[in-house]
């Protein structure tokens, strides 16, 4: 903390900004299903990144997935990422830091539209993509490897900081390391005026799956897994935790007549 900064000017406002959808089941969604006993039903995923913002700094949260890849895998490009960011009156140009809360290709599909912003991720995350094991096909499909490349080249130009080695300097924002989803999946946990912000990307897609205990089908590790939506389950209490993927956050917070920014602090 600075001279500058006392913690009131830490204080940041949260939006969830929603900018794709895609219609699926509980059957598909979460990891042997069958073993809950429950009739199956219809599931929106929806595609969120997240802005964080006080007088001082703007942090953008993952950056979205890009036109041409929602297309091949087909999932609904609702609104584009630079519109997206508009409407939240975002001008990528004065954005500090972009956060990676993982590397699949609906987190880090724009990390271009910020040349001059700082990248911060996870050190264990950025090790594993650009490591042996990440080319199996488990693994690999859930990447675009122009877009790990494109993280990769931000390493060589020193825009990138690893966490927990290392410290983005961003006050107010605490990065938790919850691997489970992917080998070092981020939660970023926001100093707002209320009740802290537990932003938990995908440790947990949905508030069903921190809230019983039930793994996405997507996992590196499952017992890891386990260990983070029980720690989010806890935290629950005390912060407000909001789920990567999950359409009810619409309906939980305001929202504007679009359906695209969400006020979540
Ligand atoms: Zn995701």
């Amino acid at each position: 903390m600075t001279g500058q900064e006392g913690p009131a000017s830490h204080a940041y406002e949260v939006l969830a900004v929603r900018y794709g959808t895609w219609h699926t089941d509980k059957r598909k969604a979460y990891h042997s299903f069958e073993v809950y006993g429950e009739e199956n039903e219809p599931l929106r995923i929806d595609y969120f990144f997240w802005v964080l913002r006080n007088a001082l700094r703007t942090v953008v949260v993952d950056t979205g997935f890009r036109p041409e890849v929602a297309e091949r895998r087909g999932r609904e490009l609702l609104t584009p990422v630079p519109e997206a960011l508009r409407r939240a009156g975002v001008d990528p140009d004065a954005v500090g830091h972009v956060v990676l809360t993982h590397f699949h290709y609906d987190h880090i599909g724009n990390v271009d539209l910020f040349p001059r912003a700082q990248l911060v991720a996870g050190g264990r995350e950025y090790r594993f993509w650009t490591g042996e094991t990440a080319r199996q096909p488990l693994f690999s499909t859930a990447v675009e490897a122009a877009e790990v490349d494109a993280v990769r080249r931000a390493e060589a130009e020193h825009r990138l900081t690893l966490v927990p080695e290392r410290d983005p300097g961003i006050p107010g924002v605490v990065f938790h390391e919850v691997p489970g989803h992917t080998p070092g999946q981020l939660v970023v946990e926001v100093g707002t005026a209320g009740r802290p912000v537990l932003l938990a990307s995908d440790a947990s897609h949905l508030y069903e799956e921190f809230e019983k205990e039930r793994p996405f089908h997507i996992a590196s590790s499952l017992p890891d897994m386990y260990e983070g939506l029980r720690w989010l389950r806890g935290r629950g209490r005390d912060a407000v935790v909001v789920p990567g993927h999950d359409a009810r956050v619409l309906e939980r917070f305001p929202v504007d007549a679009a359906g695209t920014v969400v006020r979540i602090a």
